[in-house]
C-alpha cells in the first residue's frame, strides 16, 4: 500500500504534535476525529479533521507521499 511511506516513525512524531495543537473543534471544543484518505491515483494522502458533534471539517490537508 502507498501509505507506507507516510506511516513512519518520524511523521508519527510530527502528528503527534500537530493533533497536541489542533485536536479541538473552533466551535464546541468536542475532541476532533482524524480521518485520512488515500487516493492512491494521485499519490496524495488527505488529512481531514472533522467534529463528531457539529459535523464541521476544521481543516484539510494533503501530503504527497512522494
Ligand atoms: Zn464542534
Amino acid at each position: 500500500m502507498e501509505v507506507e511511506n507516510f506511516n513512519n516513525e518520524q511523521s508519527e512524531k510530527r502528528y503527534d504534535s500537530y493533533i497536541e495543537a489542533m485536536n479541538q473543534c473552533p466551535l464546541c471544543t468536542t475532541e476532533l476525529e482524524i480521518v485520512y484518505r488515500v487516493k492512491s491515483d494521485q499519490e496524495k494522502v488527505l488529512e481531514e479533521a472533522q467534529c463528531p458533534s457539529c459535523k464541521v471539517k476544521a481543516s484539510t490537508k494533503e501530503h504527497h507521499l512522494q
